[in-house]
């Protein structure tokens, strides 16, 4: 399996890394079969929190695969945000997973400014991994968080990460358009590695699985970190691993415009439907509805299942408050359309810009039932 430099660590990642969190779903003796299966078929990037099952999917790791740890670069994270919670989670993942050290100890999910001061601060919990390093408990520390980018941006201007987790897809490029605009070009300038997570959306663009992954791949990242609970899933995580062809800028174009997921819905962010008579900022609009709950609630019902997936995801870390603070700070909100359709005729992508500013007004203004 392709191997990329890990950042300026040293280290070189298998492209697909095996995420620990969907162990939580599956008995020992199937883990022990995903882990060692992964490693046998030349992965070497496996991932998991201390928060996981409350260190279930780390005692999971430690008792299918420590015996291989020299195989390995491990990497877990803590939600502790203070010096002494972070060494107290550290050394309790250390013993779930049966070794002496991990390789990279990320700060898991840091969502909001005051969380990176909280850990940024001298009694806060990059001081206690900093000393995890001294100690020789971990080789290097890194930041996760999922969605808009802002705090990661903020983290790595304030704090030489070794390493940055994001979510990167196909779909939530439309919702978080600043991941690739802004935060990736700063990891690479920094030498950060890049840890992509929810290749596939968690699981929404399950139709569209080798694209996906294509598409994940393609990125320039150091490893794409699948969460996998079965034998079929990981086979085929391997196969797409395996078999990589990087997806040129046309494919990505092509995949962009006709990407079920996609359809006439979600906003291609490509400002072609401005400038607007009345002056709204169209692509901002739906930009914020992309925080709210990533588009995904669209005001039709086609298929019941798909319908279940999308109200079990929107707000899985939809960034509503900021999206509605954003939204209310707009100086022509959506309620200033005058449906005079201009707009239409211009979206390459057949989007009801009339019918969807109504929804993201309703959303954003939090009118009636959000
Ligand atoms: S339909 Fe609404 S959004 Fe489109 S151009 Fe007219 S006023 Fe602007
Ligand atoms: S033209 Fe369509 S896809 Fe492009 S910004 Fe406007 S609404 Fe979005």
């Amino acid at each position: 399996m392709e191997k990329r430099d890990f950042g300026n660590t040293g280290l070189r990642t298998s492209v697909l890394g095996f995420g620990g969190f969907h162990l939580l779903e599956i008995p020992l003796v199937e883990a022990e079969i995903l882990l060692n299966r992964y490693l046998d078929a030349g992965g070497n990037y496996i991932e998991t929190a201390a928060g996981y099952g409350n260190g279930e999917s780390e005692r999971k790791i430690g008792r299918a695969v420590s015996h291989r740890r020299e195989e390995y670069i491990l990497v877990t994270k803590t939600g502790e945000r203070s010096k002494q919670g972070c060494l107290d989670s550290l050394n309790h993942s250390l013993e779930n997973m049966k070794t002496d050290h991990v390789d990279v100890l990320l700060m898991h999910a840091v969502g909001s400014m005051a969380e990176l001061d909280a850990i940024l601060a001298p009694d806060g919990a990059v001081a206690g991994a900093e000393q995890a390093v001294q100690e020789g408990k971990v080789r290097f520390i890194g930041i996760s968080m999922h969605g808009q980018p802002d705090v990661l941006v903020e983290a790595l201007r304030r704090y030489p990460f070794r390493a940055v987790m994001s979510t990167i897809n196909y779909y939530d490029r439309f919702n978080f358009p600043e991941i690739e605009e802004t935060l990736i070009p700063l990891a690479l300038e920094k030498n950060s590695a890049i840890i992509l997570m929810k290749p596939v959306g968690d699981g929404l663009l399950y139709r569209s699985a080798e694209q996906a992954f294509r598409y994940a791949f393609s990125q320039p990242v150091s490893v794409v970190v699948a969460g996998i609970n079965n034998r079929a899933m990981l086979e085929a995580d391997l196969a797409f691993a395996e078999s990589l062809v990087p997806m040129s800028e046309s494919e990505k174009e092509q995949l962009y415009r006709d990407a079920p997921e996609l359809g006439n819905y979600v906003c291609r962010q490509c400002g072609k439907c401005v400038p607007c008579p009345e002056g709204l900022d169209i692509p901002e609009i739906f930009k914020l509805e992309g925080y709210f709950d990533r588009q995904m609630a669209d005001g039709t019902v086609t298929d019941t299942a798909e319908f279940a997936l999308r109200e079990r995801l929107r707000f899985w870390f939809g960034n509503r408050a900021m999206a509605m603070e954003k939204y209310g700070a707009l100086a022509v909100k959506a309620d200033r359309c005058t449906g005079c359709g201009e707009c239409m005729s211009k979206c390459p992508y057949g989007i009801d810009i009339i019918r969807k500013m109504g929804i993201a007004d309703y959303k954003l203004a939090a009118k009636s039932i959000y």
